[in-house]
């Protein structure tokens, strides 16, 4: 499995440690691929966007022509994971004009609404699909305030679905093959996230 980790800024090899430990479970080899420049894209069969800051990642997808080929990505049914900075990347409308979205992920979020880094926790997460509570790190999280009918976003893939509440606010949705978290499932050594947007099942139990 060739899997491609958006690294233009922000925690990449968190993500790359949690794909190959995610694909080793399900007796795969992932062959990661930092992504910085186009070209890379087309070649992967599933892509994760981290966390970090969105305004200086969707600047540098533009520059670099990436934002066209994670659409073109998506277009085609492969996978991606978007964490924190990269969900709000990855959504229709973050409401900052800094921010051009993919809109490949049909939610609206609200930056930082979790509050600022000093506010950041970690709390168990009751996630749809996993049979005891995810340890869910939020660290500046974004807040997804409005869930679209599916419409709103370019690749049209029907309903999104929320995973997972924080405080009856979605901080897991999926919509179609786009997985997005408010939280860092990178960043803990349970990998379940990282099975249920690339593998569909769980192999790993929780730690
Ligand atoms: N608040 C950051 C942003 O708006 C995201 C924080 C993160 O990815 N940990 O880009």
């Amino acid at each position: 499995m060739q899997a491609g980790v958006i690294a233009v800024q922000g925690d990449v090899s968190e993500h790359a440690a949690a794909i190959e430990r995610a694909a080793r479970a399900h007796g795969e080899a992932a062959d990661v691929v930092e992504i910085r420049q186009s070209g890379t894209v087309p070649e992967c069969d599933v892509l994760l966007m981290p966390g970090g800051e969105s305004t200086a990642i969707s600047r540098l997808l533009a520059r670099e022509g990436i934002d066209e080929e994670i659409k073109a990505h998506v277009a085609a049914g492969k996978p991606v994971l978007a964490t924190c900075a990269g969900l709000i990347v990855a959504s229709t409308d973050a409401k900052d004009e800094r921010v051009e979205t993919l809109d490949i992920l049909d939610v609206t979020v609200d930056r930082n609404a979790f509050g600022r880094q000093k506010d950041s926790f970690e709390a168990p997460l009751d996630v749809e699909g996993l049979d005891s509570p995810f340890p869910a790190v939020f660290i500046r999280a974004p807040l997804i305030d409005e869930i679209g009918d599916g419409t709103g976003a370019a690749n049209n893939a029907g309903d999104v679905e929320v995973l997972a509440r924080w405080d009856d606010d979605p901080v897991a949705v999926r919509q179609g093959p786009v997985f997005g978290t408010s939280f860092h499932p990178e960043l803990t050594a349970d990998s379940r996230i990282h099975d249920l947007a690339f593998f569909d099942q769980v192999e790993v139990s929780a730690q």
